[in-house]
């Protein structure tokens, strides 16, 4: 399988301080990685890395093939890797119609983004003139990943999806993620807590210190070695 985004043992630092050393992470089209491990592990680092938005050290981000070289969002955007960050990535003060309509930056008229939006989520479409702060947690999740989908990724990264919401709306987010995977779009996800994503993911990577301490598909053993690494907090 052709990965869509390929890190080839990518280094970062902050200042002189190295945060990620020798990561290796390939997401092929339509699969969905999940990327965990305790706090300050390197996982944001590593997905802002992946998007071209902090520099990597050593290594080399590719992709569709390509290494990426720049981190201008419009030609982020072009090549198709979308980031969404932690904690919603919406505009609170505007409605969910502007908050889509910033999205036509990328090149795609308001009318396909709006489609693309509310085909996907009909929530959304039902709530179009609400400003994006008065939204539920979830509902601006999904805002969040309709402006992602505005501009037809190929790569969807997203920082924990699940944070503060509920474990149905997570799961209602994830069924979400599932599909947008199935039309071929490479999704990493990554989440502190893995108890959810590790129902959808194709297979996880444990970072712990800024490596991969370990690379599987979900199951009973990296369950039991993900609760050792956090003492119990997985759920
Ligand atoms: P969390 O789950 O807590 O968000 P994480 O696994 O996403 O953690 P990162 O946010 O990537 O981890 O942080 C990795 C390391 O880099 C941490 O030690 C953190 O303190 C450090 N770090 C992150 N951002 C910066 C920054 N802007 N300047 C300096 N150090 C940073």
């Amino acid at each position: 399988m052709t990965s869509l985004l390929e890190l080839r043992n990518v280094s970062a630092a902050y200042d002189r301080i190295t945060v990620l050393s020798g990561v290796d992470l390939a997401v092929g089209a339509g699969e969905i990685v999940a990327l965990l491990g305790p706090n300050g592990a390197g996982k944001t680092t590593t997905l802002n890395v992946a998007a071209g938005l902090h520099p990597a050290a050593g290594g080399e981000v590719r992709v569709g093939g390509r290494a990426l070289a720049g981190t201008d969002p419009v030609e982020l955007a072009r090549r198709g890797v979308c980031l969404i960050p932690e904690g919603r990535g919406v505009f609170p003060n505007l409605t969910v119609r502007e908050n889509l309509r910033m999205m036509t930056f990328a090149g795609v008229d308001r009318a396909r983004v709006e489609e693309i939006a509310f085909t996907r989520f009909p929530k959304l479409a039902r709530r179009q003139r609400q400003t994006a702060g008065t939204l539920s947690g979830g509902e601006q999740q999904m805002l969040a990943l309709a402006r992602g989908l505005a501009v037809d990724p190929a790569v969807l990264l997203m920082d924990e999806l699940s944070m503060g919401l509920a474990p149905l709306v997570v799961a209602e987010l994830y069924a979400l993620v599932v599909e947008i995977a199935r039309t071929g779009v490479a999704v990493l996800v990554v989440e502190q807590f893995a108890s959810t994503v590790l129902g959808i993911c194709d297979w996880a990577a444990v970072m712990v210190n800024g490596r991969i301490e370990r690379v599987d598909v979900p199951g009973d053993d990296l369950a039991a070695d993900l609760s050792a690494l956090y003492m119990g907090s997985v759920k």
